[in-house]
C-alpha cells in the first residue's frame, strides 16, 4: 500500500511525561504505517524548553503564523517542585501561554462522544463545544483591601490628567474592591474566532453575559458580537442554516441543561473557565475531551485538553504498563491532519483522519478501553475489555 503524501508540513510540538509517550506511539502505530508524514519538529518538553531558555517555544508558535496549522503535545507548566525535579534555571511560563499571546486566539473545547459512554446530563445527544474567551476580566484584574471609612473611585486619566471618577463605595466598615477591564481589540478577535469556527463546524452559536446588570461592560461584549454578526456573518450563517443566539448567561444555563447539546457555547473568560469544567467533566473522562486554538488570522493549533497524566508517568518509569487514554491526543492529531488536508486540497490526507477517528470509536463501541471509561461504560451486550495504552492503539490499528 502506497502511503497518504503531504504538500505542506504540519508544526509538530513535542510535550512531557506520558503524553510524550503516548506521542511517539500514535504516531509509530497509527500515523506513520499510513501518511508519509511530514512536519517541522519543535521539542516543547521541559527540558529543550530549558536548555533554550523557553525560545524554542516562541520559535514555534512563530511556525504556526508560518505554516498555519499545528499539534501539540501536552507539556509541563513548571511550578517550584518541577524547578528542583528537573533543575531548572527558571520558573517559565506556561508554553500555552506564550503561544496564546503570540498568536491570539480562543481556544474551543469538544468532547469526543462514543455510543455507550452517556453523559451525566441524559438529554446531551450531541457535543457542546465551549468558546473562552482568554483575556482580562478577572484574569487582569487589580483588587484591594479596604477600611472603614475609605472611599474607592474608578478615574480615568489620559496624559497623568484626570477625566472621569466615579465612586465606587464610601465604605463604614472594612470590605474588598477589585478593578477589571477588557479591549475591544480582543473582543472583535473573540467574535470572528467563535463565528469562524460556528461555520466551519456548522453550530449554532449561542453567548451568554450579564448585559442587564452590567449596562456598560457586559453590554460591550452584547454589542460588539451582534455588530461584527450583523456586518460580517448573518447571510454565511443563514446559507449554512445555523443561527446566533444571544441571551443572558443564567438564561444560557437554564438552556443548555435542557438542551441536546450540539451548539457552540460561547463564555466569557471566568464562565468559560467554570463551564468547560462543568461540560467536560458531565461528558465523563478529560481522556475525552479535545481542544483547538483558533487564531482570528486562520492559524489553528490542535491538542488534548487534558495535562500529562504525571501520576501515571511516574508508573511507566517503574516498568508498569499504564492504561492511559490516548483519544484526546489521537484527536489532536486528527484535527490537525484534517486541516491540513482542507488547506492543501488534499483529500486522502482529510479522509484518513476521519477513518483514524472512526477506527478509534468503533473500537471503544466493540468494548476495548482504556481503564478510566471502564466505569462509564454501558453499552448494552458488550463488555467492555480494559487494555492498556499500547493495546490499545494496536487495537486501532487492526480496525483501521
Ligand atoms: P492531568 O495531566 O490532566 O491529569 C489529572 C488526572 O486526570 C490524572 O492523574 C488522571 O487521573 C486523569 N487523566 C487525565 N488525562 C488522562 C488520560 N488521558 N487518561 C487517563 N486519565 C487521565 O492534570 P494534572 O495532573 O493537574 O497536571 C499534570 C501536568 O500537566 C502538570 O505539570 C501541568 O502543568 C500539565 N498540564 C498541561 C496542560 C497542557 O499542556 N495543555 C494542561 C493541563 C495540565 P488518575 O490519576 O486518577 O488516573
Ligand atoms: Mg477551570
Amino acid at each position: 500500500m502506497s502511503k497518504i503524501k503531504m504538500q505542506m508540513p504540519l508544526v509538530e510540538m513535542d510535550g512531557d511525561e506520558m503524553t510524550r509517550v503516548l506521542w511517539r506511539w500514535i504516531k509509530q502505530i497509527l500515523i506513520e504505517p499510513f501518511v508519509e508524514l511530514k512536519t517541522e519538529y519543535y521539542d516543547l518538553g521541559l527540558k529543550n524548553r530549558d536548555a533554550t531558555c523557553d525560545k524554542v517555544t516562541v520559535a514555534a508558535a512563530e511556525a504556526v503564523k508560518k505554516y498555519g496549522v499545528a499539534v501539540k503535545c501536552a507539556t509541563i507548566t513548571p511550578n517550584a517542585q518541577r524547578v528542583e525535579e528537573y533543575g531548572l534555571k527558571e520558573t517559565w511560563k506556561s508554553p500555552n501561554g506564550t503561544i496564546r499571546k503570540i498568536l491570539d486566539g480562543t481556544v474551543f473545547r469538544a468532547p469526543i462522544l462514543v455510543n455507550g459512554i452517556t453523559p451525566y446530563v441524559p438529554g446531551w445527544e450531541k457535543p457542546i463545544v465551549i468558546a473562552r474567551h482568554a483575556y482580562g476580566d478577572i484574569y487582569n484584574a487589580v483588587e484591594d483591601r479596604v477600611e472603614s471609612g475609605e472611599t474607592a473611585y474608578l478615574i480615568v486619566c489620559k496624559d497623568g490628567k484626570e477625566l472621569r471618577r466615579k465612586q465606587i463605595h464610601a465604605f463604614d466598615g472594612a470590605g474588598v474592591v477589585q478593578g477589571v477591564h477588557n479591549v475591544e481589540k480582543s473582543i472583535k478577535a473573540f467574535a470572528r474566532s467563535c463565528f469562524n469556527y460556528a461555520l466551519e463546524n456548522k453550530l449554532p452559536v449561542w453567548f451568554g453575559a450579564k448585559d442587564t446588570i452590567s449596562k456598560t461592560y457586559d453590554h460591550a461584549f452584547k454589542d460588539i458580537f451582534s455588530e461584527i454578526y450583523e456586518a460580517e456573518y448573518r447571510l454565511r450563517f443563514e446559507d449554512a442554516a445555523i443561527y446566533y443566539l444571544y441571551t443572558l448567561i443564567d438564561d444560557a444555563v437554564a438552556r443548555v441543561m435542557r438542551s441536546q447539546g450540539g451548539m457552540l457555547w460561547v463564555c466569557k473568560n471566568y464562565d468559560g473557565d467554570v463551564m468547560s469544567d462543568m461540560v467536560a467533566t458531565a461528558y465523563g473522562s478529560l481522556g475525552m475531551m479535545s481542544s483547538a486554538l483558533v487564531s482570528p488570522d486562520g492559524n489553528y493549533e490542535y491538542e488534548a485538553a487534558h495535562g500529562t497524566v504525571t501520576r501515571h508517568y511516574y508508573n511507566h518509569l517503574k516498568g508498569e504498563q499504564t492504561s492511559t487514554n490516548p483519544v484526546a491526543t489521537i484527536w489532536a492529531w486528527t484535527g490537525a491532519l484534517k486541516k491540513r488536508g482542507e488547506l492543501d486540497g488534499n483529500a486522502a490526507l482529510s479522509d484518513f483522519a476521519k477513518r483514524l477517528e472512526r477506527a478509534t470509536v468503533t473500537t471503544i463501541e466493540n468494548g476495548y478501553m482504556t481503564g478510566d471509561l471502564i466505569p462509564l461504560f454501558n453499552l448494552e451486550g458488550v463488555t467492555p475489555v480494559k487494555l492498556n495504552s499500547k493495546d490499545f492503539l494496536n487495537k486501532i490499528a487492526e480496525k483501521l
